[in-house]
């Protein structure tokens, strides 16, 4: 079969690899569409944290059965959205339903082969809790929409967005156009989006209802220790004052600073939901205002199995509409074009699709 192998750092090369085995118990499953990552981008320039070598990248997979090796609920020619967690279902977090803690976690496309190839194996961990089935006529490239989806309600449910709440997102790319699309249903008395990008800020603006600041010129997305800085006082006009209740990242551009904290509301969130860039995660925060306002930092990384399946039921039922997210679909023999689409932000979502 064709896969994409990532080799090294800055190596991706389209190889003949053999077709992998149906693992006793799982699956194996032909690709049918596979989104490019932000962290794919990042993963093929400078390397992760929780990869391993050589991989086969891509973990917002969407695939048909086409062998399946016992009585799970699923069958040949069904149609799936996969959850690319592999937890082991027997530590504290997983017994939880916490299953994104686990502590022997594996994930497709990091620590082990994901969809950027014409078949993957899915292990019989994925049956159990992580093989979504879809309707047959859905789209496949909407479909696999679904993982990063689940990341936002995971970054929402840990900050505890909730109706009337005021939101701020800090970029308006692919992960920034969906938390707003679910801040907005979980009825967000307001989402304000700070973006630089034009194109990005038209398509927010066209599908959205989110007040956008436009960062293109010279207004910093981080706000200076300076206290005539612009984007506190926008902020500050934007909610008579009263500051934002939740702070979503979904840029690594943003500084972790105690300039953030001054945009809060009392009471107020902030997740760090991108990965932040070097230089920016290690700043003072100003502790003593935590304390009187109350406020909370909290991280997000991934999203657990159920909330895998509550975004697929979101998008299925169309109650989230995402489909102006996907603005490139390329073969996999075309993948190189999948990432510069993703890298250059020259639009938001590039998916590999197969047949
Ligand atoms: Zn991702
Ligand atoms: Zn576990």
């Amino acid at each position: 079969m064709k896969a994409a192998l990532l080799k090294s750092p800055g190596v991706m090369e389209l190889e003949d690899l053999p077709r992998p085995e149906c693992p006793p118990g799982g699956a194996l499953l032909k690709i049918v569409a596979c989104a490019v990552c932000g962290t794919d981008v990042k993963m093929l320039q400078q390397g992760h944290r929780d990869l391993a070598y050589p991989r086969i990248l891509g973990h917002e997979i969407v695939g048909r059965i086409v062998e399946i090796d016992r009585a799970s609920g699923l069958k040949e020619g069904d149609l799936c959205q996969v959850w690319p967690g592999i937890a082991c279902g027997r530590c504290g977090p997983c017994l939880r339903k916490e299953d994104n803690r686990c502590r022997n976690m594996k994930i497709m496309g990091f620590n082990f082969d994901g969809g950027f190839a014409e078949y993957m194996a899915l292990p019989v961990q994925s049956l159990s809790r992580g093989a979504n089935l879809l309707p047959e006529n859905f789209d496949p490239a909407l479909a696999a929409l679904a993982e990063p989806l689940a990341c936002c309600i995971n970054g929402q449910e840990l900050t505890g967005v909730s109706e009337g709440d005021v939101v701020l997102i800090y970029g308006a790319g692919p992960i920034g156009a969906l938390h707003a699309l679910l801040a907005e249903l979980k009825g967000a008395g307001k989402v304000i989006i700070a973006e630089k990008l034009p194109e990005r800020i038209r398509e927010i603006e066209k599908h959205t209802r989110a007040r956008v600041i436009d960062l293109s010129d010279d207004l910093s997305i981080n706000p200076s220790m300076d206290r005539s800085n612009d984007l506190e006082s926008i902020i500050q006009s934007e909610t008579g004052g009263s500051g934002v209740d939740v702070i979503l990242t979904a840029t690594p551009e943003v500084k972790m600073d105690s300039a953030q904290l001054r945009l809060l509301a009392p009471g107020g969130r902030i997740c760090i939901f991108s990965g932040p860039r070097p230089g920016n995660y290690e700043e003072q925060i100003d502790l003593r205002s935590m304390h009187y306002h109350e406020l909370m930092i909290v991280g997000a990384y991934g999203c657990s199995s159920r909330q895998n399946r509550q975004a697929v039921e979101l998008l299925t039922t169309g109650k989230i509409r995402a489909d102006w997210i996907v603005t490139k679909r390329t073969a996999l023999s075309s993948i190189e074009d999948a990432f510069s689409h993703s890298s250059q932000r020259a639009g938001l979502k590039s998916v590999v699709c197969g047949v």
